[in-house]
C-alpha cells in the first residue's frame, strides 16, 4: 500500500525536481548577464615635457649649502592620467607662451624654456584642453601653474591652504599673480584632507606641505605597473631625497621634514615606484611621450 503510494508520487516529484532545475538554470543565466564581471578599468600615465629650468646657481635648493655655487638644470614634466573615459592632468608646466621665446625667459634666478607647447602635445594624442576634466596642481609655483589659463572648463584640484597663500600680498616668491588669476573664475575643488579623485583608490592626492602650505603628492595605482608616487617638489633631485635637503624657498622646514617622513612611510607600505618630477633621470625612465605606462 505504502509502496504503491510512493510510486504514484515519484513522477510528480521528478516533475518538481525538473522544474526546480529549470528555474535555477534560468536564474543563473540571467544572473550571469546582469552581474557579469565589469571590464577592467583602463588607466594610462603619460609624462609630457612641459619645460626646462636652467640655474646658474642651485644654492636655493638646500638651506644647508649643499649646492652652493653649482649650476644645474631641472626638467619640468606634466603628468596626464587616463582613468577609464576621463582625464586628469597633474601640473601644467612653465606655460605655452614661453615656447615662442627663442631664448626662453629669465626669472626667479633661472632660465625658463619650452620646446613644444602642452596644447600641441595634447593634440598629438587626439585631445583638446576641454578633454581634461580635472587639472590637479601639486602647488602654485609658476613652473607648475604656467598653463592654468589653458583649461577654462576644467575642475581644478588644489590643496585648501595653497590658494590663500598664493594670493597673499606681497606675492610669494615663485608665484606669478597673472598665471594664477584664471583661478578666480575656475571651477575649484579644494581639499583639507587627502583626496581620492575617482573614489576607487587609483588616483589619490596626498598632502605633503612644507615646500608651500598646500603642497601635495600624487599616488597612482596603475593596473599593470602598480603603485607610482609622484613627489611634486617635496624633492627636486635624487640628491635631495638622499640628503633630506630642504630648499631655502620652502615655506616651512618642520612641515617639509614631516612630509618627508610621510613619504618614506608610504613608500615602505606600498612599495611604490618613486618619480621626482624635476629629476631628469626619473623623467627619462618613463616611456617617451606619446608612450605611456598602464
Ligand atoms: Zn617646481
Amino acid at each position: 500500500m505504502i509502496l504503491r503510494r510512493v510510486r504514484s508520487l515519484m513522477p510528480q516529484a521528478q516533475r518538481g525536481l525538473l522544474l526546480l532545475f529549470a528555474v535555477i538554470a534560468t536564474a543563473s543565466v540571467f544572473a550571469s548577464c546582469v552581474y557579469a564581471e565589469p571590464a577592467p578599468l583602463e588607466m594610462r600615465l603619460y609624462a609630457i615635457d612641459c619645460g626646462r629650468l636652467d640655474y646658474p646657481n642651485m644654492d636655493g635648493f638646500s638651506d644647508t649649502d649643499d649646492y652652493a655655487g653649482q649650476t644645474g638644470s631641472l626638467v619640468v614634466p606634466c603628468f596626464l592620467v587616463r582613468h577609464g573615459s576621463e582625464w586628469l592632468l597633474w601640473d601644467t608646466g612653465v606655460g605655452d607662451r614661453i615656447a615662442a621665446l627663442p631664448n626662453g625667459e629669465v626669472k626667479q634666478e633661472a632660465r625658463f624654456s619650452l620646446r613644444r607647447t602642452l596644447a600641441s602635445q595634447l593634440t598629438s594624442i587626439g585631445l583638446v584642453p576641454d578633454s581634461i576634466r580635472y587639472v590637479a596642481l601639486s602647488h602654485l609655483h609658476s613652473d607648475h601653474g604656467g598653463n592654468i589659463g589653458l583649461f577654462p572648463h576644467a575642475v581644478f584640484l588644489i590643496g585648501a591652504a595653497e590658494l590663500p597663500w598664493a594670493r597673499s600680498l606681497p606675492t610669494p616668491e615663485g608665484v606669478e599673480a597673472p598665471l594664477i588669476a584664471p583661478l578666480d573664475h575656475a571651477k575649484m575643488e579644494s581639499f583639507d584632507k587627502d583626496r581620492d579623485v575617482f573614489g576607487d583608490g587609483t588616483v589619490r592626492i596626498l598632502k605633503a606641505p612644507g615646500h608651500t602650505p598646500g603642497h601635495c603628492m600624487l599616488l597612482l595605482k596603475l593596473p599593470k605597473t602598480g603603485p607610482i608616487l609622484i613627489t611634486g617638489d617635496l624633492f627636486h633631485q635624487r640628491r635631495s631625497l638622499k640628503g633630506h635637503l630642504v630648499p631655502r624657498v620652502n615655506t616651512n622646514r618642520a612641515d617639509t621634514l614631516a612630509s618627508i617622513n610621510r613619504f618614506e612611510g608610504l613608500v615602505n607600505a606600498t612599495g611604490a615606484r618613486v618619480i621626482i618630477p624635476h629629476e631628469r633621470q626619473d623623467f627619462d625612465s618613463l616611456p617617451a611621450f606619446p608612450g605611456f605606462l598602464e
